[in-house]
């Protein structure tokens, strides 16, 4: 992660200050502007680094000085709160329906993951809970998407509903859906069509499948190395459809993290799982603690 070591850089900071009793607003400032300048490298939406600055600023200023930490620690353990808190505090689960099966539309650009992640998740929910999942191809449009989610479910042995690339998604979902119900899966994954850019058509065609099955998940995938782009993919998805969760992928990857930090708070919605390698098992709960705990390294 490009902000790794910020805990270090704040300890530093610190370490040129006399220690006193009180962390005062000198100490404070200085920190800050390293934390700004370390967020902003990393990418992180402008806008959420300056609320985020303000936050710690107002919890870390005037606070005692507790014994068993340095000046430097205790304004560390603020930062550290404060990033957990900014990507939503605890692991946010994966929806459940009350009856039936629960539905889940996979939604994002071309080649953020979105058919990679429907299989990780439905497998890792067979695993871990002893969920029974169908997995549906409804992106026609990006050649070999169907054959990879059918080879996918070859891999794992788990059920592929398909209509070919010439239906219509709309009626591939409806379809996948009765069969989920008559043959009592837990779970419904829809393998939806992404697109290089958010258009209209990719938007219309989502909102009449989620009109059409009622999703009780809609989640949006994003490539976390695409930087601010990933912000404002999540900002439009949110807007236009009502997004439910976020996976984040590629975070085993060379990734400027930070953008894909910024996306719970401009979206409010929760990331979910994080995706942490090509391979089917890499994925896992997003847990914000531990994130930020390697955030600040
Ligand atoms: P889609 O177009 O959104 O369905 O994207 P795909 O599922 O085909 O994924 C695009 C590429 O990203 C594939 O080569 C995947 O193996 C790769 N990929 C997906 N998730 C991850 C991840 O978490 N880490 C890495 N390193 N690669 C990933």
């Amino acid at each position: 992660m490009a902000f790794e070591g910020l805990g270090e850089r704040l300890q530093s900071t610190f370490d040129h200050m006399k220690s006193r009793g009180k962390v005062t607003d000198e100490d404070v400032k200085a920190m800050m502007r390293e934390v700004r300048l370390a967020l902003l490298e990393a990418d992180v939406n402008y806008k959420v680094v300056k609320q985020f600055v303000n936050s710690v600023k107002d919890r870390a200023t005037g606070q005692e000085v507790m014994k068993s930490l340095t000046p430097g620690q205790q304004v560390v353990k603020v930062v550290n709160e404060e990033l957990t808190q900014l990507m939503g505090g605890e692991q946010a689960e994966i929806a459940k329906a009350a009856k039936g099966p629960t539905v889940v539309m996979m939604v994002g650009l071309q080649g953020a993951g979105k058919t990679t992640t429907s299989a990780k998740i439905a497998n890792y929910l067979r695993k871990n809970k002893n969920r029974q999942p169908l997995m549906a191809a409804a992106d026609v449009y990006r050649p070999a998407a169907i054959d990879q989610l059918e080879t996918l479910g070859r891999q794992l042995n788990m059920p592929v509903f398909s209509l070919g690339t010439e239906a219509d998604p709309v009626d591939i979902a409806k379809q996948s859906l009765a069969k989920a119900k008559e043959e009592h899966y837990d779970y419904l994954f829809i393998d939806t069509a992404g697109r290089l850019h958010v258009d209209d058509s990719l938007m219309d065609e989502l909102q009449r499948m989620k009109e059409a099955v009622n999703p009780d998940e809609i989640m949006l995938v994003v490539d976390s190395m695409t930087g601010q782009d990933a912000v404002n993919v999540a900002e439009s998805f949110n807007e236009q459809l009502g997004i439910t969760g976020v996976t984040l992928t590629k975070l085993d990857g060379d990734t400027r993290g930070g953008a894909a930090l910024s996306v719970k708070s401009v979206t409010d919605k929760p990331i979910k799982f994080a995706g942490t390698g090509e391979k089917i098992d890499a994925i896992e709960p997003f847990h914000p603690e531990r994130m930020a705990s390697r955030i600040l390294g």
